[in-house]
């Protein structure tokens, strides 16, 4: 599976890099990481090829990714995947982790792709000569091969597709604050209809002093 010279492999990642760097003002190694992780869930998918050559394009949404931090990994994923915040193909669940899952919506199938806890290691042994270690992972992330570089694991999701993709653009108003709320985001508690923070889980309470 991993016949692609290093050399070549970074060849092929470079418009990727190229694009996440534009995106994030400059090129980091957890950039280099996200589309790595991005690319390699796509091909575990059958949706791009193993040379990454003919660039997924996913403005019919059939690539729902959820991502596991926000930062400059979620930033290289989302160049990878073409899945965006924006276009509701891209969800960020913030466990800290440099990880991603990625949902096949049209088959149901989903893979989650992590690094392996070896790779700094590993990157300081293939790029020694590295002005610093944050070169060294620079460098090696971009041409270590796939299996030395990430994990990969099959999942099922908890919450069925449907509830995780919900009816775009459907709207109700809260019978509490009046807000409205999209995307079926609402919830019933005692035969009302209410927002996620009427109901009691707010990331936020309402602070009664005037600013
Ligand atoms: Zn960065
Ligand atoms: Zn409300």
């Amino acid at each position: 599976m991993n016949t692609i010279a290093p050399v070549f492999l970074k060849d092929l990642l470079r418009p990727y890099l190229d694009e996440t760097a534009v995106l994030h003002k400059h090129l980091c190694p957890r950039q280099v990481l996200g589309v790595r992780i991005g690319l390699r869930g796509l091909r575990a998918l059958g949706l791009i090829d193993a040379t990454y050559q003919s660039r997924f394009d996913n403005r019919r949404k059939r690539l729902l990714t959820i991502v596991e931090t926000d930062g400059c990994g979620a930033d290289g994923i989302a160049v990878a995947t073409d899945c965006h915040v924006g276009r509701r193909t891209m969800r960020v669940l913030d466990y800290g982790k440099v990880a991603a899952t990625l949902v096949d919506t049209k088959t149901g199938q989903a893979v989650r792709v992590w690094p392996r806890a070896d790779v700094r290691q590993l990157a300081k042994t293939i790029a020694p000569e590295a002005r610093s270690r944050w070169h060294a992972y620079l460098e090696a992330y971009q041409i270590i091969p796939d299996d030395d570089l990430l994990n990969l694991q099959p999942v099922e999701l908890t919450q069925s597709l449907a509830e995780i993709l919900s009816r775009p653009n459907l709207r109700v108003n809260c019978e509490q604050c009046g807000e409205e709320i999209l995307n079926e985001r609402e919830v019933e508690r005692d035969g009302r209809v209410l927002c996620q923070p009427c109901a009691g889980s707010g990331y936020y309470s309402n602070k009664t002093d005037d600013i």
